[in-house]
């Protein structure tokens, strides 16, 4: 078994390590200054052994699709999760029952265990990151080895987390050969004086931390190969013609809109609010582009005082409005709701320039908000009440 070594900055200054391996997160954690964080310690520490020594029992491989049945809440806390895997053009017309199927296990899969992870009352990082990895080791979502093809037929991936508490960020941005990028933003975000990290640097920089390299042809999928070869015929085409970049009508019609970036927000039992995102950007992606998903402010916000977001959609108007932050700022200054602060900016703001996808967005006191402005958002929440909701078009 492999383990990875993640120092945890904030709070009790836990140590967490997780294995590179999805299904066998094992964590184990150093003292703590307070007394009662010491004796919570102890306690998760206990916890940690057996799941050191149970190891891969102590998640569950397979778990039934949902019905939207409660999940089980073992903590009198309030914790809540939600995650996205993508908006776009998903209708329910274009999609088979097998296909569907398979996206609402996955969903269900990634939220139950970043959930798990928040009644062991655990850091809302590591909620975040098991979450996230199990999105981006399903080829289903445009992350992990789902992510789409740039334009030169490679795979260039972008990740970032954020904590609420005290707006510690890590972000990497271009990767293209660590097979979990939201491990990689994780360990800027832990072990280094940066916020974001690029390309050669970046990697150089996981691999120093011992994250899990692979081949970038790891990442191929024949579905996400397709639609490079359409999208290449459409930029074609495109040159060929009268077409404009400036103009969010032109774009519209160039672009393929289904994103499928991932992410997650929590928040967690001492009331952190956390976000990441992982993606593989947009298909046929050129010359090093970086949408907003690393972008801190743009596509990945939280901040204790208001609210954490993740975003997914056409990053550029995503980075040009900073969407993620403005949605906190609404709520932190203006005092308005989070559903509300998130629809003004998805209806208004973002559709008054074509703007297209999608947000999942948590306050402190757990409420959850997940508008998008596509037919469709692969989504799925835990409440403070303990109820799972798994969707993917508009109710
Ligand atoms: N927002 C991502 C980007 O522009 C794409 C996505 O959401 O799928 O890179």
């Amino acid at each position: 078994m492999k383990l990875i070594s993640i120092k945890r900055t904030v709070n009790e200054g836990a140590s967490a390590f997780f294995t590179a391996n999805d299904n066998n997160i094992a964590l184990a954690f150093s003292p703590t200054k307070s007394f009662a964080g010491k004796f919570r310690c102890f306690v998760v520490a206990s916890v940690a052994a057996i799941i050191l020594s149970a190891n891969a029992s102590a998640v569950p491989s397979k778990i039934s699709p949902v019905n939207n049945s409660a999940a089980p809440n073992n903590t009198s806390v309030k914790v809540a999760i939600a995650i996205h895997g993508g908006a776009g053009t998903i209708l329910k017309k274009n999609m088979s029952a097998e296909t569907e199927a398979a996206y609402i296990e996955v969903l269900t899969q990634a939220i139950k265990k970043g959930h798990e992870q928040l009644t062991l009352g655990k850091d809302g990082t590591l909620a975040v990151i098991s979450a996230i990895q199990h999105m981006e080791n399903s080829p289903l979502f445009n992350a992990g080895i789902g992510a789409v093809y740039t334009f030169d037929g490679i795979h260039e991936l972008d990740a970032a987390i954020m904590h609420g508490e005290n707006k510690q960020a890590g972000a990497v941005a271009g990767i293209t050969t660590i097979k979990n990028p939201i491990l990689a933003a994780l360990t800027v975000m832990q072990k280094s004086e940066h916020v974001m990290l690029t390309s050669a640097g970046a990697e150089t920089f996981s691999v120093l931390h011992g994250l899990e390299t692979v081949d970038n042809t790891y990442f191929n999928t024949t579905r996400r190969y397709d639609a490079l070869q359409k999208a290449k015929r459409r930029i074609i085409e495109a040159s060929d013609s009268a077409f404009d970049f400036n103009s969010p009508q032109d774009l519209l019609a160039y672009q393929d809109y289904k994103f499928g970036t991932v992410g997650a927000v929590v928040l967690d039992a001492d009331g952190n609010l956390v976000a990441g995102t992982s993606t593989g950007g947009m298909t046929a992606k050129r010359y090093g582009r970086i949408g907003d998903s690393p972008i801190i402010g743009a596509g990945t916000y939280a901040d204790n005082d208001s609210c954490a977001v993740s975003a997914t959609g056409h990053g550029e108007y995503f980075i040009r409005h900073n969407v993620a932050s403005d949605i906190c700022a609404r709520v932190k200054y203006k005092g308005v709701s989070l559903q509300q602060a998130a629809n003004t900016v998805l209806f208004d703001v973002l559709n008054s320039e074509a703007g297209s996808g999608g947000v999942i967005a948590i306050d402190k006191k757990g409420n959850i908000a997940m508008p998008f402005n596509t037919s469709g958002m692969y989504r799925a929440s835990i409440d403070t009440q303990g109820k799972l909701t798994v969707s993917i078009y508009k109710d």
